[in-house]
């Protein structure tokens, strides 16, 4: 059972004005918004496999029901089709919030450019209207707003899932949280970068104001199953077109770097994180660093040794290199990452062979 904390205690008793000599007994009531979508689900299994009561708040832009599927009969887990840009009341002790249509393909659409292998996915069609900066921002703001006030009114604990984007194109190499960034406020992908940077000062704010418990992650790029198949991410691009034989894109000359963390790593330090006695804001990530060539050779190796490179322009404002400097994790969180791509990759590629197979048998993915 975890330990609650006294600012931390069952909202119930607070209402009835009883601080009971033991604590702790009953469940945690958790809120996760974005709990269809990749991390959240995966969040969500070890946080059921803890005992919580959890509340998963989704709007299902790009997350999907089946990743809860298994949770759906259990007693203990509620979900709700809700959009956070509107307000709600609930009952909970801890807000996890990683609502956000985070994929790369919402915010670098170019409507002159073809969409990359959108494929038979009709989730994707609403990017045709060009309509996401403005969405992408809202969300993060009204969003993180509605969450933080909810969060206050109910006196819950409120975790932000913040992004390596905070740091832009980075001038300092590795990132260390001190780092304040180098972000185009005016670019193709500001509004993802300065939608989370804002989410950040709101969640400080809701802190020093109003005296909210917050935590704030920095999370660097992740992967593993359940990854949108078409979400245009470099990891689920190479991995679905290794399987599909077809040849892997590589934008630019790929000698840009990033540094790649598996799914189960990040969802231990979000916990660790939450539990925790400190605010942050944490880099969670995997420092191994890879150029994109690297990742593609990795991917020949482990997925399919067949597997060609097919070099594509690359898209603006790309960062060169990123690599967290997770030392503040490891001391103050007790946390580091223990998968490496080499056994990570072929965790993900059996999730997304069979879901293609299902694809290309027609069923809708
Ligand atoms: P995802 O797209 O799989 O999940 C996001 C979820 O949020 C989806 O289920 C989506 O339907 C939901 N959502 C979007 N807008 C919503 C709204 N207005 N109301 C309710 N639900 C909404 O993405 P993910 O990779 O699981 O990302 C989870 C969080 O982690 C995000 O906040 C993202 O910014 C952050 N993050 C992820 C990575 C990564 O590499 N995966 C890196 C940095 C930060
Ligand atoms: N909010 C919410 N649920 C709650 C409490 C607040 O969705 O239980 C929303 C509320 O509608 C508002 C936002 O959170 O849009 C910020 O709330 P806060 O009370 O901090 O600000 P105020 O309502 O005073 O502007
Ligand atoms: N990238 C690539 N091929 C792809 C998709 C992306 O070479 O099919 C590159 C992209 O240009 C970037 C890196 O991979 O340099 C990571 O891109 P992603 O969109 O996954 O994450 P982010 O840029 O947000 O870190």
């Amino acid at each position: 059972t975890p330990t609650l904390h006294r600012r931390h205690r069952p909202v119930d008793q607070q209402a009835a004005g009883k601080v009971p000599a033991v604590i702790g007994r009953r469940r945690m009531r958790t809120v996760v918004t974005g709990g269809a979508g990749f991390v959240g689900s995966h969040l969500v299994d070890k946080l059921m496999a803890r005992g919580d009561e959890v509340i998963v708040l989704d709007n299902f832009f790009t997350g999907r029901k089946e990743n809860l599927v298994h949770h759906l009969e259990n007693p203990r887990f509620e979900l709700i089709r809700h959009d956070v840009v509107k307000p709600i009341l609930l009952e909970v002790d801890q807000i996890y919030h990683l609502a956000c249509p985070a994929s790369p393909v919402h915010y670098k659409y170019n409507p002159r450019q073809p969409l990359y292998s959108v494929g038979r996915s009709q989730r994707f069609n609403h990017l045709n209207q060009g309509l996401l900066n403005s969405f992408d921002y809202k969300t993060n703001v009204m969003g993180t707003l509605n969450m933080l006030g909810l969060a206050k009114r109910i006196r819950a604990r409120f975790l932000i899932t913040s992004t390596s984007e905070v740091y832009g194109d980075p001038l300092e190499h590795p990132q260390k949280e001190t780092y304040w960034g180098h972000v185009n406020p005016i670019g193709v992908r500001s509004c993802y970068d300065e939608g989370k940077r804002t989410a950040e000062t709101l969640t400080m704010d809701y802190h020093r104001n109003e005296g909210v418990e917050v935590r704030i992650a920095r999370i660097f790029n992740t992967y593993g199953p359940r990854m949108c198949l078409n979400d245009g991410r470099v990891v689920s691009n190479f991995v679905s077109q290794a399987i599909r034989k077809q040849p892997m894109t590589v934008y630019g000359d790929g000698k840009q770097t990033r540094s790649f963390q598996y799914v189960s790593d990040l969802v231990d330090g979000l916990m660790a994180l939450m539990e925790g006695e400190h605010i942050g804001p944490f880099n969670l990530g995997n420092p191994g660093e890879f150029t994109m060539l690297e990742l593609a050779q990795v991917v020949k190796e482990t997925i399919n040794t067949n597997a060609a490179i097919e070099f594509r322009e690359n898209t603006a404002d790309d960062p060169q290199k990123r690599k967290p400097d997770i030392s503040k994790a490891k001391e103050l969180l007790n946390w580091e990452p223990k998968v490496t791509l080499r056994e990570g990759l072929p965790q993900m590629a059996s999730d997304f062979r069979n879901r293609i197979l299902k694809e290309n048998e027609g069923e809708v993915d």
